[in-house]
């Protein structure tokens, strides 16, 4: 039960509705189970939009295609703008379009797997809706979480948003060729995220040029 106290002082009881929430989750472990059963190492990349989470993940997957099967999921409210840029680069996309919904959820993920070749693949790279707050409530069935942000949100995008580094293993800084700019202190934007999560990863990042990215690779332990 949560309370809301209105601005006359009255307060509001509503109760939470965990049935969603839970039913999402038993989705998401038959998706993580799926994957598992095919040796395949899926990430669920987050961020605002604008963050560069379509650049990084073109990038992640022309890099890390020279040596294993790549595909992309790419979430997206209307456009197929993202995955024609994914594909670009070389891989195996496949479009979800939420119809206006702000997220992916779990079973949007789990009617798209069966359309690639599961035998086969070696990593999904999944790009959510962007949007920094409700993804975080719906995992998909990803082993790892990424978080994009870009300098161009600012000093406090971290911060204010610490739900959605919960959960993360990695959080890309993108866009560092403009922090300078930004009057944005790098150093202070990974303290953020290592004060929200201690063991989170830090990658410096910039989509645009590539530098990065194969640390960004390393961190998600997708070479091995
Ligand atoms: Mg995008
Ligand atoms: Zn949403």
């Amino acid at each position: 039960m949560k309370t809301i106290k209105t601005a006359n002082g009255r307060s509001i009881e509503i109760a939470l509705d965990k049935s969603l929430y839970n039913k999402n989750e038993a989705i998401a472990s038959i998706n993580r189970r799926l994957l598992e059963e095919h040796g395949i190492k899926a990430v669920d990349i987050l961020g605002s939009i604008g963050s560069g989470k379509t650049t990084i993940t073109g990038c992640m997957a022309e890099i890390l295609g020279k040596k294993k099967a790549v595909a992309a999921l790419a979430g997206d409210i209307t456009t197929t703008i993202d995955a024609d840029r994914i594909r670009e680069k070389g891989a195996e996309v496949l479009q979800i379009n939420t119809d206006g919904g702000c997220h992916l959820d779990a079973n949007m993920v789990k009617n798209a797997l069966p359309m690639f070749d599961l035998e086969q693949l070696d990593i999904l790279l999944i790009e959510n809706v962007g949007n920094l707050i409700c993804p975080g409530g719906y995992p998909v069935g990803a082993q790892q979480r990424m978080v994009v942000v870009s300098t161009t949100e600012g000093p406090y995008m971290i911060v204010k948003h610490p739900y959605i580094f919960k959960d993360a293993s990695v959080v890309a800084i993108n866009k560092i060729d403009l922090a300078a700019a930004m009057e944005v202190d790098l150093a202070q934007l990974k303290a953020d995220a290592l004060t929200i999560k201690p063991d989170i990863r830090v990658v410096f990042t910039n989509g645009r040029t590539g530098e990065g990215i194969s640390e960004l690779i390393a961190a998600l332990g997708l070479t091995d």
